[in-house]
This record gives structure tokens, sequence and C-alpha cells, in this order.
């Protein structure tokens, strides 16, 4: 049966969510969710198990990844969906990028340290699942032991986020190897919460034109923090480009996330889906 309901953005505990893919396939199908793609950072460990618990549960199984990629000097998220996840280009690419992650997150603990963290380093891993992913969640979960804020937002913002002493400036790697390495593995790039970014308008829009013209696929039009004036906006830029609409919950726990797996709206029906391929009729 062709899907209707989609949601194309989700983490299991491989990254930085709280359940196991198993899980979080179990909740999505109790949630009327008909097509979920697994979108764990840089990283491919969890989509096995998510693949057979999709099978169990009933639903369509998308294997992703959400590639952190440096821009200009700015962090984007790009997403590779439908990926073939034994390709050895993206391999490559993520090996790449989970390097860079371990000695961003030695700095990180060592900066959390002298900022009188004791066993940062060893205590932060407790949260993460394994060494090949330690992302910045951890280390807010880490910080919450010491209630240096009632929330992991209040977290981030006096500890985590640029100018704060567990901020660490990184390097990805490049947007152009990230659209080559998920096209080699015969994966459709997207724009992850492209208005989640601070960009100027100006550079902003240089960012889709360069994106389409690397071969990206896709904008994420449907995400959380998205306002109507962000679905319109991302909208037109479809069609400008060319480029087809998704949609995804990014959904990491319940805590964390406001909207739930499978609950995130479809893009405005005018436009062309990026899963509009995927099921030929
Ligand atoms: P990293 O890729 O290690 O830099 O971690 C980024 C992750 O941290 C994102 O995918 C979000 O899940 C989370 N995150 C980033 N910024 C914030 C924020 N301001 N508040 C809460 N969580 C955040
Ligand atoms: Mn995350
Ligand atoms: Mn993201
Ligand atoms: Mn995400």
């Amino acid at each position: 049966m062709t899907p209707h309901v989609f949601d194309l953005h989700a983490h299991s505990w491989f990254s930085d969510g709280q359940l196991s893919p198993t899980a979080l396939m179990e909740r999505a199908a109790s949630n009327g969710a008909e097509c979920i793609a697994l979108t764990d950072h840089d990283t491919l460990a969890g989509l096995q198990e998510a693949a057979q618990a999709a099978q169990q549960y009933g639903i369509h199984f998308i294997p992703g990844v959400e590639f952190s990629t440096s821009w200009h000097g700015t962090t984007l998220h790009i997403l590779g969906l439908n990926i073939q996840a034994s390709s050895t280009f993206l391999n490559y690419a993520i090996e790449t990028n989970q390097t860079t992650r371990i000695e961003r997150a030695q700095k990180i603990a060592l900066e959390l340290e002298k900022a009188g963290f004791p066993h940062a380093w060893e205590k932060t891993q407790r949260y993460a699942r394994s060494i090949d992913c330690i992302t910045r969640t951890h280390f807010a979960q880490f910080l919450m032991e010491h209630k240096v804020a009632p929330s992991l937002k209040g977290v981030y913002r006096h500890y985590l986020l640029p100018g704060k002493p567990g901020y660490v400036e990184t390097t990805w790697i490049s947007l152009s190897d990230t659209i080559r390495a998920i096209q080699e593995a015969n994966g459709l790039a997207v724009l992850a919460h492209p208005g989640r970014y601070s960009l100027s308008n100006a550079a902003r829009r240089r960012l889709l034109d360069e994106f389409a013209a690397l071969g990206g696929h896709g904008i994420e039009v449907m995400t959380p923090n998205h306002s109507p004036e962000h679905i319109r906006y991302f909208s037109e830029q479809c069609i400008r480009l060319g480029l087809k609409a998704s949609a995804g919950s990014d959904f990491h726990s319940t805590e964390e996330s406001r909207i739930d797996i499978g609950r995130i709206y479809s893009p405005p029906s005018h436009l062309s889906m990026i899963w509009d391929n995927w099921f030929p009729h």
C-alpha cells in the first residue's frame, strides 16, 4: 500500500535520541506513521535494527543520516534520505565526521573541566551509546547533573553555544562533499530545518542557490520550529529552484521534542514531494 503519513527525520539512541530504533518504530507505528526515516547524526549504526523493527510494525522504512556540514563557517545539517548504507564514499564521509566529533568532544570536555566540571569526559560518555557519536546533547545531559540550568535549552544557552565555555569551533565536511557522498549512495540530499540557521536573507538565498547547483534534492519545508512565514518562504524556494519538499519531526524524545514521531504535517500539496518516486503506482 502507498504510504500517506511520512516523517523523514528522527533520532535514536545511536546519536542523541532517547529511544532504541525498535522503540522508535513502535512509537511511530502507534502514532499512525506509514513511512519513517531514521536520520541519526553522522552514523548509520541504527539502520539495520530500525529496518527490521519497521517491518515488524508494518511501516515503510527509509534509511537515512543527518550530516553535520560546514558552509562558510556555518554548521548546516544535511539529510541523506534513502541511502545505500554500503556505499564506500558515504562511509568515508561519515568516518571523517566521526573523527572530527571525537576530537571535538575531547576538547569540549577539557574546556568544561577547566570551567569547574570534573570528569566531564568519562561522565559524558555514559550518556552516549557509542564513542562514534558524542553530541552536545550528551554534554548537556552531563551538565544537568550539576543543575546548572532547569532545562536542556538553558544548559545550551549558558554552556554550549558560541561564546560559552563548552563551545568549540568545528569544521565538518564541506557541503559539496556531503552532497556528493549522498549521491554516491543513491540517496537524496535534503537541507534540514533551514529556518534555524542564523544567516542573513542574502546568505540564505546564496546557500539555497549553491545547494541546488551542487545537486541537492530537497528542502525540509515542514519541521517543528518553522513558522507559517518559513513554510511559505521555503515553499517558494522549492518552486524557484526546482527542489522537492520534505517533512520531518526531528524527534529525539518526548521531553526534548515539540512534535512526536509521525506527527509532522506534510508540505503544501502544490509542491513536489521528496518521496514522489519512491512508491510507483
Ligand atoms: P552536535 O551535532 O553535537 O553539535 O549536537 C547538536 C544537537 O544538539 C542537535 O541535533 C540538537 O539535538 C541539539 N541542540 C542544538 N542546539 C540546541 C539548543 N539550543 N537547545 C537544545 N538542543 C539543542
Ligand atoms: Mn540532535
Ligand atoms: Mn539537525
Ligand atoms: Mn535532527
